[in-house]
């Protein structure tokens, strides 16, 4: 067993993919979005590996000054609210850079509509380190990993075993 499946079994997302074998696609509206919080963020890599659908990404070079490699961000557009990223982070680097947000929240803030399926093209994501972050200005969803408390010693063993802070 890997961490990820640890994570999956958790979070009782079963309906999740074997990412990263395989991805989805946003079939319905999600409750929650990701943020990253582009200040917390290392970049160690990790999450975008394992998002389902593939919408977290680097921001693009030269976004934020004074940073070499960009921080990561999610396309929230594409997001479906499955908690991996946010679990990856929290439970196998030593960063907690990522919170979920309330969708209809997400839609006041930013001017949008989220809806049941991902946009025709991609979106590039932006820091919004001003709402999702850290003294930004909006609350989240939780306090991070829904898990943590959760797991066993067989399982705190395969997180220690790929957990890494670099
Ligand atoms: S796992 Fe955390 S620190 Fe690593 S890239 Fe993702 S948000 Fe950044
Ligand atoms: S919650 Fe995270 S892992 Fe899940 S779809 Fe959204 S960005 Fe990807």
């Amino acid at each position: 067993m890997q961490a990820i499946d640890v994570i999956k079994r958790r979070l009782k997302e079963e309906r999740i993919p074997d990412v990263p074998e395989t991805y989805a696609t946003k079939k319905k509206r999600p409750a929650e979005v990701a943020f990253m919080d582009v200040n917390l963020c290392f970049p160690c890599g990790k999450c975008p590996d394992f998002c389902p659908t593939q919408c977290i990404q680097h921001l693009p070079p030269g976004t934020l000054e004074g940073r070499g490699e960009q921080p990561v961000q999610v396309r929230y557009q594409e997001c479906i609210g499955c908690y991996i990223c946010l679990e990856i982070c929290a439970l196998l680097t030593d960063y907690d850079a990522i919170r979920m947000y309330d969708v209809n929240l997400v839609e006041q803030v930013l001017g949008v509509d989220i809806g049941d399926r991902p946009p025709a093209e991609p979106e590039t994501p932006e820091p919004w380190e001003e709402y999702w972050s850290e003294g930004g200005g909006y609350r989240h969803m939780g306090n991070g990993s829904r898990i943590r408390e959760k797991i066993n010693a067989d399982e705190r063993a395969i997180l220690q075993g790929e957990r890494s802070s670099t």
